[in-house]
């Protein structure tokens, strides 16, 4: 199908009067409708604004199950009195059906793909390969929770091998899969090593949490002479492999130096990192550095909601408070960082830009709304996408060529089921936490 929009934001920019031609699940030609080629099949005006799906890089999207649940505690206290209490009485079955409705709410906020860390991989695998979104699901390793069935004992390895065998690919190659160590300081050094390992020869992406609060690591670090956790997983090998670190907040000028050297790639997540009050990653200084960025919502419990585009306005907003200076990350970036930045920093090849042969994955925006107006050039329409509040203007959604939000709705998952679902399984694992 050719699809002409009013504005095309191409790999080479903003088109105006351009036409995206969707071949398969992947794109054909991209670019202004005059001069272009024959079109592969029937051609549809949409109008608007067609631009690439966003990209979650860091998500545990099952937690829509808890969502709103412990609000206003620390860190610490927020896990071991109410999220894990709740967690560790899930099934397959809530976690399939808290990934279903997750998915439901990226697709419908333009969010394609995203890149899980959690326990039930199998689960989350089935219930995306429903849904059509992209996933890439990193099975999660922790000491905490489900130690029976995903604990870190030595049968884990195998199983995250085997579910590498059953799933990188499928579903028409939409699901890819890496290997999620929870974080230095859940498992330690060794083990994060073992996993690093297996990621290594599987050619899959390693994703952990990296220094996310101020005081997390400081038993480990304490047993180790001192010494940062940035440079003791460096040193053991860990960033050796394709290395996707979430949230990175504390981290000195030698560890981001150690980061960009070792090519690992971070997902931030500026309103998880705000909301339970961790910190400001040093963003600008990761750019500067050439480390790959991608932006993440981490858990709809500590966010609320998995709605990218807060995050594409609010780390802009963040870096530029903080470093008082309105030039540290521009709106381009910002897009970038939610689009072909994440896909990259996830381990994704050719997803993220419109361009010939990347992934149809793409997403129209409707344009003629108040917070559009005036568009008086190019640069200010890509502003007004990332300043003037766009999630809800995100009217179709195409995956690897597939439509499947259709005019505001999503076509793929019953969602008055999945809420009611939610809202039933949600009351019961509260209410079997006594929390
Ligand atoms: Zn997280």
């Amino acid at each position: 199908v050719r699809l002409h929009a009013d504005w095309v934001l191409s790999a080479d920019g903003l088109v105006n009067r351009g036409v995206v031609d969707v071949v398969g699940p992947r794109l054909g030609y991209v670019g202004p409708a005059q001069g272009a080629p024959p079109p592969p099949g029937p051609e549809r005006v949409v109008g608007g604004l067609l631009m690439p799906g966003l990209v979650n890089a860091h998500a545990h999207s099952p937690m829509t199950l808890m969502r709103g649940a412990g609000d206003d505690l620390p860190l610490m206290r927020w896990l071991t009195e109410v999220m894990w209490p709740r967690e560790g009485r899930m099934t397959a079955e809530d976690a399939w059906w808290g990934m279903t409705l997750g998915s439901a709410e990226m697709l419908l906020a333009g969010v394609t793909t995203s890149c899980e860390m959690y326990l039930f991989e199998d689960a989350l695998a089935d219930a995306v390969a429903a849904s059509g979104a992209r996933l890439v699901m990193t099975p999660g390793v922790l000491s905490v929770l489900h130690a029976d069935a995903f604990g870190a004992g030595s049968g884990r390895l195998g199983a995250i091998a085997e579910f590498h065998g059953r799933w990188q690919g499928a579903a028409g190659g939409r699901i890819s899969v890496g290997v999620a160590p929870h974080s230095a300081y859940d498992l330690g050094v060794e083990r994060c090593a073992e996993l690093a390992a297996l990621a290594r020869d599987l050619d899959a992406v390693l994703h952990l949490h990296l220094c996310e609060t101020a005081d997390e690591d400081a038993a480990l670090r304490a047993s180790h002479g001192g010494r940062r956790t940035t440079a003791l997983l460096h040193d053991a090998g860990v960033f050796d492999g394709r290395v996707l670190a979430a949230h990175a907040v504390w981290l000195d000028d030698t560890d981001l130096d150690l980061l960009a050297a070792s090519g690992v790639a971070v997902a931030h997540c500026p309103v998880s990192n705000m909301k339970l009050g961790s910190g400001v990653a040093r963003v600008a200084d990761m750019v500067t550095r050439g480390i790959a960025v991608g932006l993440g919502t981490d858990g709809p419990a500590s966010n609320d909601t998995l709605d990218l585009w807060e995050e594409v306005k609010l780390a802009p907003l963040l870096a530029r408070v903080t470093s008082l200076d309105p030039l540290a990350l521009s709106a381009s970036e910002a897009l970038t960082m939610a689009t072909a930045g994440g896909a990259r920093a996830v381990g994704l090849e050719r997803v993220g830009a419109l361009a010939e042969g990347w992934a149809a994955d793409l997403i129209r925006l409707d344009l003629d709304r108040p917070s559009f107006i005036p568009t008086t050039s190019p640069d200010e329409l890509l502003a007004h996408v990332v300043w003037a509040g766009p999630s809800r203007l995100v009217t179709d959604v195409w995956v690897a060529g597939d439509h499947v939000v259709v005019d505001g709705q999503v076509a793929t998952v019953d969602l008055p089921r999945a809420r009611a679902e939610i809202q039933q399984r949600g009351q019961r694992l509260a209410a079997e936490a006594g929390t």
